[in-house]
């Protein structure tokens, strides 16, 4: 399959290498100059657990995406959340008339971007506990294992679906067909949506802020309101499961000390985050039901005056 992978970033990087081991013609995009310019000059990096590969890929900017790079059958979608939008308006000169676009980009709100540039018959949803993140321009680091849900947005999407699905599979990306990916969508927002922001502001890792007396309240009002504001998009978040699956994230043994991705690119890396896609998308979102979302709406306007005192880029 011809692949072209808008965002290599850390996971970008992650799923483009994995579909070109595979066999697949990957073309990755991306706007990072330094990141073109080290897997031009040295390849692509991947760092796994117990070995170390070098791919080399096409890579071009947005920018240099024109009709000479002829359609590709798939377009995985995987910038940050708000460079989606810039992103597609960029590469249309690849988006043909049978060209898919699978979205793995975690936060909420993506539909309605993506169907500016492609027909909802012609758009994948997903969501992946892969993870991956970047030790430098061009390498990536490919720790652990994971798995990847995909179901089409519209039924006419579902035989391509499938085909995309065995390409993953052929991958040993461990895809998944879902019967409910909205679902799965929300309840992952709703996670990041919790340790994300409260991580971030309380400047402590997973297991400390699992151990505060505060906890428990925090996050029953903040998934209170993602549950409120689903409802109203017709999903009906199950909150106990949903608190479960977070409490379970405090154990020490699993994720307990780990610091969340949002908590690295703010705190660490002085970079935006996708706080307007996660809890600032409830807040706007419930504007528009009338349904107050007052811990969601306090926290995005914490996560942005972090980003203005940390001149986050
Ligand atoms: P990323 O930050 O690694 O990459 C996003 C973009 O930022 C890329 O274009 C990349 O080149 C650029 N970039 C990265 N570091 C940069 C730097 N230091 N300076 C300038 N530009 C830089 O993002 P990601 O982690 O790959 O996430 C992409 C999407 O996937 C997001 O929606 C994220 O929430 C989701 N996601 C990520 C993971 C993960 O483990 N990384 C897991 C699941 C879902």
């Amino acid at each position: 399959m011809k692949i072209a992978i808008a965002g290599a970033g850390a996971m970008g990087s992650r799923i483009g290498l994995m579909l070109h081991q595979a066999g697949n013609e990957v073309v990755l995009i991306d706007r990072w100059p330094d990141h073109i310019k080290a897997i031009r000059e040295n390849g692509l990096i991947g760092e796994f657990e117990d070995h170390k590969v070098t791919a080399h890929l096409p890579i071009y900017s947005p920018e240099e995406i024109v009709d000479g790079h002829a359609n590709v059958d798939l377009i995985v979608a995987l910038t940050k959340s708000m460079q989606l939008e810039a992103m597609f308006q960029d590469i249309q000169p690849i988006i043909g008339e049978k060209t898919f676009v699978f979205c793995l980009l975690n936060g909420l709100g993506h539909e309605e971007t993506l169907a500016k540039f492609v027909p909802k018959e012609n758009i994948i949803f997903g969501t992946t506990t892969w993870t991956a993140g970047l030790a430098g321009p061009g390498h990536a680091k490919l720790i652990g294992s994971g798995s990847i849900e995909m179901e089409n947005l519209a039924p006419q999407g579902k035989a391509f679906t499938l085909e995309v699905l065995e390409v993953f599979q052929q991958a040993g990306l461990n895809p998944i067909y879902s019967s409910n990916v909205r679902y799965s969508i929300w309840k992952k927002a709703c996670i990041n949506g919790t340790l994300n922001g409260l991580c971030t502001i309380l400047d402590c890792n997973i297991a400390d802020f699992g151990s505060l007396s505060i906890a428990r309240n925090l996050i029953e009002s903040i998934v209170g309101e993602f549950a409120a504001v689903a409802e109203a998009e017709g999903i009906e978040l199950n909150q106990s499961q949903v608190i479960q699956a977070i409490e379970a994230t405090y154990d020490v043994n699993t994720q307990g000390l780990h610091f969340p991705s949002m908590y690295q690119d703010l705190i660490r890396n002085h970079r935006k985050t996708e706080i307007d896609y996660i809890n600032g998308a409830v807040w706007q979102k419930g504007k528009n039901y009338q349904i107050n979302t007052p811990y969601c709406a306090f926290l995005t306007q914490l996560i942005h005056g972090k980003e203005e005192l940390l001149k986050a880029k």
